[in-house]
Formats: structure tokens, sequence, C-alpha cells
């Protein structure tokens, strides 16, 4: 995905975020997802699967995997609002969300894109840059403590986390 597209689909959650005056860490992800219209339900699920949304007609039903850890069941459920806030024009239907989605050749090409685009979404939705560079004193260069502490601060994996500040360019790849 471009940098410049990625950015819009950044822009597009913290638009929600504000409009739904929810931007402040750790992100309410669960009140984003009932305020879009959601049931959200925390089931039992095969390993392999993290969520899923269901679009039938006017009824939006997400599923999160409960016995996966706490960070990646909200990373997984902002996945989905991103799938519901991005993806309505897409109609009715079923987006399941597995662990190696892209590895097992299941999904249409069109379909993958849509997964890039609702972890992009993700991303932006649980850790919106401004609340990240607020968080940061200037000038100073991220340790691995500060990683540590902003994962924390935000309820996400430290690997989410270190991903995101790389993608913001405000973490060096090779010192990662
Ligand atoms: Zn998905």
């Amino acid at each position: 995905m471009r940098k410049s597209y990625a950015k819009k689909i950044d822009a597009r959650a913290t638009q929600l975020l504000r409009e739904l005056k929810l931007m402040q860490v750790p992100i309410d992800v669960g009140a984003v997802a009932s305020q879009l219209g959601a049931h959200v339900v925390f089931e039992d699920l095969d390993d392999d699967v993290s969520g899923f949304l269901l679009r039938d007609k006017s009824v939006m039903t997400i599923a999160i995997n409960k016995d996966h850890h706490i960070n990646r069941q909200r990373f997984t459920l902002a996945h989905e609002c991103g799938h519901l806030h991005l993806h309505a024009d897409k109609g009715d239907r079923l987006w399941l969300d597995k662990t190696y989605f892209f590895r097992d050749g299941s999904s249409s090409q069109g379909d993958q894109f849509a997964e890039i685009e609702a972890n992009q979404f993700a991303a932006g939705l649980l850790m919106p840059e401004e609340l990240i560079r607020a968080s940061l004193s200037e000038g100073r260069s991220i340790s691995d403590v500060d990683v540590v502490r902003l994962a924390m601060q935000f309820g996400v994996s430290e690997r989410a986390m270190t991903f995101r500040l790389i993608s913001l360019d405000l973490l060096d790849p090779v010192a990662a």
C-alpha cells in the first residue's frame, strides 16, 4: 500500500474517533464498534480464526476469538471496525479473518486488498499518530523502553507498536 493511501485511511480512523469523541488512550475500540452499529460477541472460535464480521441487511455482528491475547482481540476488533467503516459498499457478506489469511490462497485479490485496508485502519484506530506524538518527548530518539511503554499505554502488542512507529517514520527499521 502506498504511503499516501495509508495516510488517507489513517485520516478516516482519526476522523471517526473525533466524531465519536473517543480520541483518548487506550482507545475504547468496543465503544467504536457499538457506535458503528455492531453487536460484538466474544466466542470460542477455531484457533486460526481471529474473528469475523457478518453483515446481513442491517444487522452487523462481530465475533472475536476470546481465547486470544487481549491485545490481539483489540486489534481484531479494530480490524473488523475497518471492514464495517470502509467496506459497506461491498454489501451483505461475511468477513472471516484467519491468522494465515494471506498464505492459504482462499481469498480473491480484491479481498486481499480489503484486508490490508482493514489492517491499516486498525493501526490508525488503535494508535492515532497525534496521540503517539503527544506521548513522546520531542527531539529524543525512541528507545526500547519507550516502545514497551507505548504498547502498554495504547493496549497493543509491542510488535504492532513497532510496526506503527516505523510506518510513521518515528522509528528506524534498522534500530527496531
Ligand atoms: Zn478482515
